[in-house]
């Protein structure tokens, strides 16, 4: 190997910024644009340390080809099959409580209160109903929380949902024609939900 660099020759001798130590250039890993600044040993050093940290096995990383990427084909979509799938993972020991755990995190989203809140709305002015949320008020939960932040005025936090602001319908959804799906759906439309504040 010629390890001519910069006019440098093999005996010639760097500082390694790791370590400080005065090293011989094969001590460094060749890079693009010369030598990389820190010696062989610093950066197995390094990598054993990054592989700790992530808990991984030595060589990790080494001669690993990158993976084919399969082009996903709607037409393998077997519902029978995924739906066989999901349930033995579901029933598959400890994945009940990796279940309930994430469904405990999405619980406490501010914009699932809020689904709460106008789902015992709907269910007040519409005992019964089996229309769902989504379709009553023309956009899913997340997207209605999320428009009625953007409405929110400066110096409110949308995190303190249920503190300082929450929501309200503009026009009392009663006043509407609930006899129709169209008075239904004027009357829960999320354009009829507004931000209101707690003082
Ligand atoms: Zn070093």
């Amino acid at each position: 190997m010629d390890w001519d660099f910069e006019g440098k020759s093999k005996t010639s001798v760097i500082m390694c910024r790791g370590c400080g130590r005065d090293l011989s250039l094969i001590e460094f890993h060749k890079m693009k644009d010369g030598l990389n600044n820190h010696c062989k040993d610093c950066i197995n050093a390094q990598q054993r340390r990054w592989r700790a940290a992530n808990k991984l096995k030595p060589g990790y990383g080494l001669n690993k080809k990158p993976q084919k990427k399969i082009p996903y084909n709607p037409n393998d979509y077997d519902p029978v099959k995924s739906r066989i799938r999901n349930r033995t993972w579901r029933n598959k020991e400890g994945n009940d409580q990796r279940i309930k755990e994430v469904w405990r995190k999405i619980e406490q989203q501010p914009w699932r209160r809020m689904s709460r809140k106008i789902l015992r709305v709907i269910e007040e002015v519409l005992p019964g109903e089996r229309e769902t949320l989504t379709f009553l008020c023309g956009a899913r939960p997340k997207q209605i929380y999320n428009y009625l932040v953007s409405n929110l005025p400066c110096g409110i936090s949308p995190k303190d949902y249920d503190k300082t602001w929450s929501c309200k319908f503009l026009k009392d959804p009663k006043t509407f024609d609930l006899d129709y799906e169209k008075g239904r759906r004027e009357a829960f439309h999320y354009t009829n939900i507004v931000p209101f504040f707690i003082i």
